[in-house]
């Protein structure tokens, strides 16, 4: 466990770090494995959640406008590169994979291998001030990983973010919570850990320098270490259940200007005019 800052942060010195989950990209269509137990990933194509993208602008703005550096962390398979780099095309400075076997396991898991990255990570260059993490990822969405690293490493945490800033002098983070119809404003001694929403800021895209620059980024690479069985994480997965299709009914209303009346019927009946 890193000592709480109590002294300012040199603007060089500044140090944020975002965890990032691969997840299958939005509007996939997922199947599951024949014993139903994980999602088939034969087929699909994966990016970070939307949470994380606006988590990865963040850590970007924040360095850039104070300084320091910002490093991108994901626990998953070695495919899960692939996000890390498209993280480094946008402006972030170092990479890090908790590489896996590839098989799913649960957010304890998950929060036990970050901590140990962490803690290594910050043995060898000093703490990180700031984790940023998504609230929930877009897959699983088990809201539980970062509010597991945060109490792992002693440091306070707030979820639900739509507004960051942060105090060098204090040191200290203002973060703004979104609530049912508007905001509680909380401020957390450095180093904190926020979960942060959509909306936050506008993610920028990456541009064709920072691309190139990202194929040849040096990932820093960890294994996550021992595990207990499941049991004694006191979660057993026992499958997944795929909902039903919804069956689809295609009504042809015509053809050409014939067409044009039962269509102004339709959208009449739908309560679109
Ligand atoms: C040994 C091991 C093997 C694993 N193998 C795989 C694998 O093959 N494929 C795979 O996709 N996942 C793998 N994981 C990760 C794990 O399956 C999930 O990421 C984890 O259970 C997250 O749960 P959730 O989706 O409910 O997250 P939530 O609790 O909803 O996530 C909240 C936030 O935590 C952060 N977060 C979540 N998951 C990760 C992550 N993996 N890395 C960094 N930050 C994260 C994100 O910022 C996210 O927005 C492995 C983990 C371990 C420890």
């Amino acid at each position: 466990m890193t000592a709480e800052q109590t002294s300012r942060i040199d603007a060089s010195e500044l140090r944020v770090l975002v965890c990032i989950k691969r997840v299958p990209a939005p509007g996939a269509r997922i199947n599951l494995t024949d014993d139903g137990q994980r999602i088939d990933t034969a087929h699909l194509g994966f990016a970070m959640s939307p949470h994380e993208e606006c988590a990865v602008e963040a850590a970007i703005q924040l360095t850039q406008e104070a300084g320091g550096e910002a490093t991108v962390l994901t626990v998953g398979p070695e495919e899960a590169e692939e996000q890390l780099r498209y993280a480094v095309s946008l402006g972030i400075h170092k990479a890090v994979l908790v590489k896996t076997d590839g098989e799913a396991v649960n957010p304890q898991r998950t929060a036990r291998a970050i901590g140990a990255a962490v803690a290594a990570l910050e043995a060898a260059d000093g703490p990180f001030h700031l984790i940023l993490f998504g609230n929930e990822s877009a897959d699983s969405g088990g809201f539980q990983v970062g509010i597991r690293v945060a109490v792992g490493l002693g440091r306070p945490i707030v979820t639900a973010i739509k507004g960051i800033d942060l105090e060098l002098e204090a040191p200290a983070i203002t973060a703004k919570r979104e609530i049912d119809g508007g905001l509680e404003i909380y401020k957390l001694p450095t180093p904190a850990v926020l979960g942060v929403k959509e909306g936050l800021n506008l993610p920028r895209y990456p541009t064709m320098k920072g691309r190139l620059a990202s194929k040849k980024a040096e990932i820093t690479q960890f294994q996550p270490g021992e595990s207990e069985p499941d049991g004694l994480d006191g979660q057993t997965s026992l499958g997944l259940i795929q909902p039903p299709q919804k069956a689809s009914n295609v009504v042809r209303l015509g053809e050409g200007p014939a067409a044009a009346p039962a269509v102004v019927d339709l959208l009449d009946e739908l309560g679109v005019l």
